[in-house]
């Protein structure tokens, strides 16, 4: 098997090009992708509550970290063939990436996505930030959320609003964004505002 499945939670093992080709896949098709770096504490929590599970299934998860690589040592008797961590990945995969893309980042302080905004911008000029809003909202403010992510149309939405409320917020909204590509994405916008 290509995957390791625990409690109905399952971990595909990509290698990183497999993974960037399903994202441009999704770029390019205008199909919809919503992924997940899966790390053992995500998976702790998933057994722990039904409901972060349910979230974590209706997403592609690849696997993030030591714990994951001994689960999957453990329970499938093979290691994963590639770490793939978000923070590492996302970078890489904008960097690689010549056809110009558009973003929204969604999450951290205030302040944090507008910084890293600006990193982005100097270091892939090519991609287009196309709107930024903090992680601090209250779920009545949802919908107006998701007002400003549609509004601006971005080919991809990073989720930073660390576990498990982003992947929840992924799988909760992913049918009503107009994104191909979704993604939690954890502490990555505090690192990328530096
Ligand atoms: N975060 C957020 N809203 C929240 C809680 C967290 O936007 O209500 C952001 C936080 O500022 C950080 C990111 O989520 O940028 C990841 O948070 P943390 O490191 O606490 O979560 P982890 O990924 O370690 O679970």
């Amino acid at each position: 098997i290509d995957r390791l499945d625990i409690e109905g939670v399952t971990v595909s093992d990509l290698t990183r090009d497999e993974l960037f080709g399903r994202l441009r896949d999704a770029l390019d098709r205008r199909g919809q992708l919503c992924l997940g770096f899966c790390n053992a504490n995500m998976l702790l929590k998933a057994l722990c509550l039904p409901a972060y599970a349910a979230s974590l299934r209706s997403l592609l998860l690849v696997s993030d970290g030591l714990g994951i690589d001994l689960c999957s040592g453990l329970f499938r008797g093979r290691l994963f063939r590639e770490n793939l961590n978000g923070t590492d990945l996302i970078p890489a995969f904008l960097a690689a990436e010549t056809a110009p893309r558009s973003l929204f980042l969604l999450g951290a302080k205030p302040g944090i996505a507008e910084a890293a905004a600006r990193n982005w911008a100097l270091l892939h000029p090519q991609h287009r930030i196309v709107g930024v809003r903090h992680g601090y909202f209250a779920p009545e403010e949802t919908g107006a959320v998701l007002a400003e992510i549609n509004a601006a149309a971005p080919d991809i939405l990073l989720v930073a609003l660390g576990n498990p409320a982003q992947e929840m917020f992924i799988a909760e909204h992913a049918h009503r964004i107009d994104a191909r590509v979704l993604m939690g994405v954890g502490a990555l916008l505090d690192y990328t505002a530096g």
